[in-house]
């Protein structure tokens, strides 16, 4: 679960890190009065999306005006213009896919004055199962570019979880950032309290990008993005409560909802399958015969009729979806629990692209009779790689 810049900023602030004055608005006519409230004279109105690359984006729409999603502003009047243009309208960057996000929130803050850009995040490096700092100094660019051209201006620095956070860590990092003076002695603090931050709310990812010295010579935290472990999230109600689910894919919200692993892919054959490997291998041998799925869809060991009903709607609703392939081991999960939730779900909402099921394991017998009894135009399969071949037919014509 990611959440938005300023409540990121927010939560960091609490930890002691450096932070501008700013201010959440979500009217209008709230953004006035919120930018008198910061020190000034500079402003940056920033858009609130899930999404990176705000600054280079583009709106949509003419009356969203000049410029990308992070405007500076010189006065209290022009911050509320900006913030009043960007409200409502629909940012289009390069992480937000050619449909763009819908700016809901603006959060304006007070200008700072930049003399260097750098880059830092935190994540946990699952090969050695630890918390990795990695920085670099070409910061407030795409850091993908970066990795890709000047790899070796990208530094990693690992803390082991048997010490934790030593100040070793934080000088290998100014080091790696050419930091010195109060920047230096500044960082010090920094990356000890945002391992402690990252380690203590279960974060997955926090990305400062950029993180700048001013012109004063002061460290600052100018760009904020998190993200937490959904594991975890039940022992944080503060952060729950952050979540904006106008931020995530509808079908992947509703999935969540009945509790169903669900991720929308870029292809057409709609999956529904029983247990993450599975799903993965039906995913794999659909690209072998050479067609994409739509989705990777785990119902889970012990799904009742109402959650297969369910996870069988969201494949349907899909309208990139040109076919389906139901693949079921039956162990825990019983195949005639699965043909009755499909049966339900399309005397719901129809069935207009092709259906093939490869059903196996326990229960099977009942499951392929409800399924036959049922008159519905069903491609039954063998095994998994008929199944595949199947549908793969089916949706190429
Ligand atoms: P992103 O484009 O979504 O990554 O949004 P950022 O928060 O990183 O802002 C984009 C860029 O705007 C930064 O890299 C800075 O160059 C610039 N920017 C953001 N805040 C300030 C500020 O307070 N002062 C100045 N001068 N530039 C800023
Ligand atoms: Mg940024």
């Amino acid at each position: 679960m990611n959440i938005h810049e300023y409540q990121a900023k927010r939560l960091l602030k609490e930890f002691g890190a450096p932070i501008s004055e700013g201010r959440a608005v979500y009217k209008a006519s709230e953004a006035e009065a919120a930018a008198k409230e910061l020190p000034g004279p500079l402003y940056v109105v920033k858009a609130q999306i899930h999404a990176g690359g705000r600054g280079k984006g583009k709106f949509k729409e003419s009356q969203a005006g000049e410029g990308g999603g992070v405007r500076l502003a010189k006065s209290t009047s022009q911050a509320a213009q900006y913030a009043k243009e960007m409200l409502g309208a629909t940012l289009v960057t390069k992480q937000t896919g050619d449909e763009g996000k819908q700016v809901n929130t603006i959060y304006i803050e007070n200008g700072s004055d930049i003399e260097t850009e750098l880059y830092l995040s935190a994540l946990v490096d699952r090969a050695n199962g630890q918390v990795a700092f990695i920085v670099s100094t070409e910061g407030g660019m795409n850091i993908e570019e970066v990795a890709e051209e000047t790899p070796e201006k990208i530094v990693t620095v690992h803390v082991d979880p048997a010490t934790g956070c030593m100040p070793h860590h934080a000088r290998a990092v100014a080091a790696a950032l050419d930091l010195d003076g109060a920047a230096a002695k500044q960082c010090g603090k920094l990356i000890p309290l945002l391992y402690k931050a990252f380690t203590e709310k279960d974060m997955s990812l926090l990305e400062i990008n950029p993180l700048i010295v001013t012109k004063g010579g002061d460290l600052l935290v100018l760009d904020a993005k998190m993200g937490f472990d959904p594991n975890a999230l039940f022992r944080h109600q503060n952060i729950l409560e952050m979540r904006d689910k106008s931020e995530e894919d509808p079908m992947e919200l509703k999935a969540s909802e009945f509790d169903l692993s669900y991720v929308k892919l870029d292809g057409n054959i709609g999956c529904m399958v029983n247990g993450a490997g599975l799903a993965m291998s039906t995913m794999d041998i659909i690209k072998h015969y050479g067609a994409e799925p739509a989705n990777f869809l785990d119902v889970g060991g012990g799904a009742t009729k109402e959650k297969v009903t369910e996870a069988f709607k969201i494949i349907t609703t899909d309208p990139a979806v040109k076919g389906i392939l139901v693949n079921i081991f039956g162990g825990i999960m019983r195949c005639d629990v699965i043909a009755e939730g499909i049966v339900a779900a399309v005397k719901e909402v129809g069935l207009d692209d092709p259906l093939v099921v490869r059903l196996e394991g326990t229960n099977v017998e009942k499951g392929k009779e409800i399924l036959s009894n049922s008159g519905l135009k069903i491609t039954a399969a063998d095994d998994l790689e008929d199944a595949a071949q199947k549908v793969v037919k089916a949706v190429q014509g």
